[in-house]
């Protein structure tokens, strides 16, 4: 007969793999945590090409332009609008597409530069540094023209932010003390965090009074108060401003409170309809012109972010000056609507865009047509390629790192399997495909049936709050935990020799993390952050859902560890006691 196998050699077994977990669990916990922020980018490919402006000063159509954002305004909850309808009657009643990922931020910039988040870097609303692309509100003030602001939400004036000219202001700090760290200690710049001026007690809050930024509009109003959006709408569409930029918050949040098919929506929609009717009610649709639309929509449970239709689907509204009633516009994206703005008001389009005028809703002489045709498609000629060498480069860096990814991956498995066979042969660990088959997939079936069910699929929509989606996981994930640990005491529980029932959970600890870090090994090999290419919808959610996988099963592991330890020195001396009697 074998010697019979030392019960510390099992414990030390169990400890160590227990450990292996942990360490799993914090290596890819940060990953999956950081994943949102990896897919931002601070300066896009394009905001390092200077703009292309070929562009004719055109014929100036409208004396004043209202562009105004309601935030999460979907498509079909978009009519039946007072205000909204008779805009549409007067003018022009078509919709627009949203940009993937369809976040608030990402398409304000899609919105105001023409670049989408794709080429734009700004892809989560975790983007926090001003964005360096050529803007509307740059051309207007180019072009003389003074540019306002009204909102309730603070963050689309300081997403814009520009750095002031160095003289005047340098010169007037000279001698006194930093007040702003412009560059780190390496002497690079130091990306201005906008977010921080949200913490009052933060270097940024402190340093905000004086720092070197200036507004990128002449006038911005932010009134976050109840009724203030029409005060500060009413004031600003009252001054002479050449172009003003509206943001309605409200919708959107109440989409994210109550969904987007609720009555509170609806109500919410209906007031923001009444405020801007009320804030516009004496613009001269003669002379100016108002564009309304809106940056996403929402799911019915609320939610957005993925590329569901009614997240995607935006009303686009045009009526006034330089509009052509009655007109249909022919596949427009939110891209499109900065280059169609800079055509009413004469001025060049943002030169860094991938959109093109909207020329099908505009009344354009042709010849002002084609001139506007051509310097779209000198732009797109160059912004294109820009963006396409970008990816290119990416895809090639991408490529090279995949390689020795894939094989440190393939690596690790064989040292995993050969570690494995030692444990077996040494027997502190056993393989018991009846054990093994109740209690490793448990965690993996519940746990991505959650994120597939109880959200809302897998889609970057899934999170009905503006929550953080690693985080919602990780709920799922703790779920999936209990019904594992359960899972695997059921499947021990008739263990009878101590020794064998510990040898057996370390089995299930060995599979359960060979089975949740290859996926994550495998995501982490074949795509690699940055991404200047963005992973599609569903990989926008598997990507982090396999690392906090890893994160949960690791402890669920040393949880199974720990608890078979407990049970193991409960029964042993147990079986100490009575053999003593
Ligand atoms: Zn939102």
């Amino acid at each position: 007969m074998r010697k019979p196998v030392a019960l510390r050699h099992v414990v030390a077994t169990s400890i160590i793999l227990a450990a292996l977990g942990a360490i799993g669990a914090v290596k890819a916990g940060l990953v999956g945590g950081d994943f949102m922020y990896a897919l931002e980018q601070v300066q896009s490919p394009l905001a390092k090409t200077s703009p292309v402006l070929p562009d004719p000063h055109g014929p100036r159509l409208a004396r004043r332009v209202f562009l105004v954002i309601i935030d999460g305004l979907r498509l079909d909850k978009s009519y039946e609008l007072p205000f909204l309808d008779e805009l549409r009657r007067r003018g022009v009643d078509t919709e627009a597409q949203s940009h993937y990922p369809s976040w608030s931020r990402p398409n304000y910039v899609s919105i105001l530069t023409g670049v989408p988040p794709v080429a734009s870097g700004v892809r989560t609303n975790h983007h926090s540094t001003p964005v360096e692309l050529d803007s509307l509100m740059d051309r207007a003030k180019a072009a003389g023209l003074e540019v306002a602001c009204a909102t309730d939400y603070d963050v689309l004036p300081k997403l814009f932010l520009r750095k002031r000219a160095p003289d005047a202001h340098d010169a007037y700090r000279a001698g006194q003390v930093a007040i702003e760290p412009d560059v780190d200690e390496d002497g690079e710049p130091i990306p201005l965090d906008i977010d921080a001026m949200d913490h009052p007690l933060s270097e940024a809050a402190i340093h905000a009074p004086d720092a070197n930024y200036i507004s990128p509009f002449d006038d911005a109003r932010y009134a976050p108060w109840p009724g203030g959006f029409t005060e500060v709408g009413t004031a600003i569409a009252q001054g002479d401003a050449d172009l003003v930029v509206m943001l309605v918050g409200s919708v959107d949040a109440a989409g994210h409170a109550h969904g987007g098919a609720s009555a509170e929506y609806r109500i919410a929609a209906e007031l923001a309809d009444h405020a801007l009717g009320r804030a516009l009610a004496r613009i001269d649709l003669n002379q100016d012109a108002i564009i309304v639309t809106a940056d996403h929509g929402h799911t019915n449970r609320g939610g957005h972010g993925g590329i569901e239709p009614e997240v995607l689907s935006v009303p686009l509204i045009l009526a006034g000056a330089g509009v052509k009633p009655g007109a249909s516009a022919d596949d427009a994206h939110l891209i499109d609507l900065a280059p169609t703005v800079a055509t009413l008001l004469g001025i060049p389009a943002p030169g860094h865009g991938l959109g093109r005028t909207l020329s099908e809703v505009l009344a354009l002489d042709p010849a002002v047509r084609d001139a506007r045709r051509a310097a779209d498609d000198t732009r797109l000629a160059s912004t294109r390629s820009v963006v396409a060498r970008s990816e290119a480069a990416a895809a090639s860096e991408a490529k090279a790192r995949r390689a020795w990814r894939i094989s440190l991956v393939a690596g690790g498995a064989v040292l995993a399997m050969i570690g494995a066979a030692l444990l077996v042969r040494r027997r502190v660990m056993r393989l018991d495909g009846r054990v093994l088959l109740v209690s490793v997939p448990a965690f993996f079936v519940v746990y991505y049936a959650m994120i597939g069910a109880a959200g809302q699929g897998f889609s970057p929509s899934l999170v009905p709050a503006q929550g953080h989606i690693a985080v919602v996981m990780a709920q799922y994930g703790i779920a999936a935990m209990v019904v594992q640990l359960l899972a695997s005491m059921w499947a021990l529980r008739r263990e009878v020799s101590l020794t064998e029932r510990l040898a057996k959970a370390n089995g299930i600890a060995w599979m359960g993390l060979l089975f949740a870090m290859i996926p994550a090994g495998l995501a982490w090999a074949l795509m690699p952050a940055p991404y200047i290419v963005l992973p599609s919808a569903h990989m926008l959610v598997l990507i982090p859902a396999v690392e906090v996988a890893v994160a949960c099963a690791a402890i669920d592991v040393a949880l199974t560890l720990v608890v078979e330890v407990i049970v193991f020195a409960a029964r042993a001396r147990q079986v100490d006691v009575s053999s003593k009697r």
